[in-house]
């Protein structure tokens, strides 16, 4: 009886440089088994050499078909979230241990997106050449979709729908807020309120109608977003009233900031429905003078100063310290253009 010959072969450089992976990998294997977040073990080549039971139940495929891959990229796509190529090309490379946060996988054949944090750690031969990577993927899926909803909720409680602006009640807050801290470390406040108000704005919608009225409060606050500083609260006061307020100012700032926003809305050519509609605004401006100042007193300021500015011709600004209004818009500036042809005025 003749032995059955078994054909002998050399294991490759690649077997043996697993072999070397999966012995680094040992120590940490029955860890690996109770992780609740998916786990793979890759080789140099991307191959799969060990996973566990929650990368199947994340991406729902069976154990048996994972077996079957060559490679993880064919399992899932991970584009890198902070550049070029993939998630995976950057756990290839790296040196240390690596977290990579919002990407966004999905399963190759499949529709769905899924939301992963990544955790990484290379491992590396006795010459220093890379072996492979133990790579976790938490699947935070759900977690990031409840988190956008309830961001853009909390966004929704506290802006105007129609505009964006911030609604007043989160205005107020911010700036007694503001006002609180300032108390407490008893540094002088730099809190300036500049208040809008549309000039003759009854007219437009009168002449232009409803909803040419709601396009320039639209755009009007577009303007003011856009110009005003990231610091800045742009908010809706009320129904044609927008306020501002502005932090880390100075009077001549404020004053500065005011004309500036109005000349901006002066300058804008407000086309609605191929019509040019003319739009200028009033604007009051005042600070907090001293740590006891209250915000209704700096607020009952500027609006006395759009007062006025709407006796004083409109599209101007008036400002108030605690010693009197001031015009800032130089004489012969701003004012109402003539709009008597287009039916304004009450
Ligand atoms: P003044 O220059 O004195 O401010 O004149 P005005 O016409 O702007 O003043 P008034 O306060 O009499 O009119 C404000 C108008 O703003 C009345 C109201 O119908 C209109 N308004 C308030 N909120 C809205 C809104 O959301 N959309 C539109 N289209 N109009 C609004
Ligand atoms: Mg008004
Ligand atoms: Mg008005």
């Amino acid at each position: 009886m003749s032995a059955v010959a078994v054909p002998i072969r050399d294991i490759t450089d690649q077997e043996r440089k697993d072999a070397d992976l999966l012995a680094k990998f040992e120590t940490y294997r029955d860890f690996t088994r109770i992780f609740l977040d998916g786990f793979v073990l890759v080789n140099s080549q991307r191959k799969i050499l060990k996973f566990n039971q929650g990368l199947c139940t994340a991406f729902g495929v069976k154990a048996i078909d994972v077996k079957k891959l060559n490679t993880l990229d064919e399992l899932i796509t991970m584009p890198n979230p902070g550049g070029v190529g993939s998630a995976l090309d950057e756990i290839m490379k790296a040196t240390g241990p690596l977290r990579i946060d919002e990407v966004q996988a999905t399963r190759n054949g499949g529709e769905k997106t899924y939301q992963l944090i990544i955790g990484s750690y290379p491992f590396f031969d006795a010459h220093g050449e890379f072996l492979g990577a133990c790579i976790i993927l938490r699947d935070v899926t759900a977690e990031t979709n409840l988190q956008g909803k309830y961001k853009e909720k909390s966004i929704q409680s506290v802006t105007d729908p129609l505009t964006g602006l911030f609604l007043r009640r989160y205005f107020e807050e911010q700036v007694d807020q503001a006002m609180a801290k300032l108390r407490e470390i008893n540094q002088p406040p730099s809190i300036g309120i500049l208040m809008f108000d549309l000039d003759k704005f009854k007219g437009i919608n009168d002449t232009f109608g409803h909803q040419a009225g709601d396009f320039v409060l639209v755009e009007t606050a577009k303007i003011l977003k856009s110009v005003s500083r990231k610091t800045d609260i742009v908010g809706r006061y009320g129904g044609e009233e927008i306020l501002i307020v502005v932090f880390g100012a100075t009077r001549d700032g404020c004053c500065q900031a005011a004309e500036k926003f109005r000349i901006a809305i002066q300058e804008h050519k407000f086309i609605f429905e191929g019509k040019r509609v003319p739009v200028s605004t009033s604007v009051g401006v005042s600070m907090f003078v001293d740590l006891e100042d209250t915000r209704e007193n700096v607020v009952a300021r500027a609006d006395k100063c759009l007062y006025a500015a709407k006796a004083n011709g409109r599209n101007v600004v008036y400002c108030e310290f605690g010693d009197g209004e001031t015009r800032v818009t130089p004489e012969g500036e701003g004012g109402r253009p003539d709009l008597g042809a287009a039916g304004f005025g009450h």
